[in-house]
């Protein structure tokens, strides 16, 4: 399939096979897109050059250093795509960060700087490397970033991630506002519950994944191939009228009362 052929696909947030981010990668790349990654430390590059080298034999992606904590490495990272490429047609953020130890018990206990962490890395990355990336986002591209349920409704032990996913979920919406003028789509991502090094991180998350499980429409988890083709779909011109919007992909989990 070609739905993306011709594209180039910043894809940030691989940690790992396991990740949200990977399967995005499989998918963009199964449509015809070109990929370029970035990513956070030494360990995970290395990681992800192997990763690529055993399961993208047929291409040769650029992999950059970006730490989205960190405005030097946000500025360099897309300095250097800049240099490998003029233009970038979907940017694929999917990462998030908090500390563990607010990621279970109260929220009511939630530290400042704890807070802050959350959201520097999980919501504030979002504006910061999109304005990064603004001058090699040409008209018709698209960016994408991954939340969850716990931005609408208090989840257990989600706690702080769930208040800096609400203000992500609304960064989409001012980021679609600002750049829609450009031709340049904002859209989320509200996916269930996936078993993934991030994931491992929320105490409770086996409890998440019953639930969907028992109460979902679809009584399933979601795959995260599923996250990464719905991705694909809002980097693809398939959703040229979708902006500002939140999709769930979580089996219709969201949708039920009990
Ligand atoms: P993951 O651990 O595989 O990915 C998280 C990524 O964030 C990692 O690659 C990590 O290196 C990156 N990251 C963290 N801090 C960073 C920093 N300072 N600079 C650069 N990168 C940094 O886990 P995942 O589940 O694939 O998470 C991806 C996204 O999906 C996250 O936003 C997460 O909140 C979201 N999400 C996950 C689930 C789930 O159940 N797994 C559900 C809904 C949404």
């Amino acid at each position: 399939m070609t739905l993306l052929a011709g594209k180039t696909v910043v894809i940030m947030g691989v940690a790992n096979r396991r990740s949200i981010a990977w399967a995005v990668a499989e998918s963009a790349r199964r449509l015809g897109a070109h990929l370029i990654f970035t990513y956070r430390s030494e360990r995970a590059g290395e990681q992800l050059r192997k990763l690529c080298a055993d399961a993208l034999p047929d291409m040769e992606p650029h992999i950059v250093q970006c730490d989205v904590n960190d405005d030097v490495s946000i500025e360099q990272a897309f300095s250097e795509i800049g240099r490998y490429t003029d233009r970038i047609d979907g940017l694929v953020h999917s990462i998030a960060h908090a500390r563990v130890e607010d990621l279970q018990g109260e929220f009511v206990q939630t530290s400042r700087d704890g807070f802050w962490f959350a959201h520097s890395t999980s919501a504030y990355s979002l504006v910061a490397v999109s304005r990064a990336a603004r001058p090699l986002l040409k008209e018709g591209s698209s960016i994408v970033t991954m939340s969850y349920l716990g931005a609408e409704r208090a989840v257990p032990n989600y706690n702080v991630m769930g208040v800096a996913k609400a203000a992500l979920e609304s960064a989409v919406r001012y980021l679609a506002a600002d750049l829609g003028p450009l031709g340049i789509r904002v859209n989320a991502i509200s996916a269930g519950p996936i078993r993934t090094l991030a994931a491992k991180g929320v105490r409770g998350f086996n409890d998440v994944l019953h639930a969907v499980e028992e109460r979902s429409p679809l009584k399933r988890n979601v795959t995260a191939k599923e996250v990464g083709d719905a991705t694909a779909f809002l980097v693809s011109d398939l959703s040229k009228g979708i902006t500002g919007e939140v999709i769930h992909v979580d089996g219709g989990y969201h949708t039920v009362g009990f």
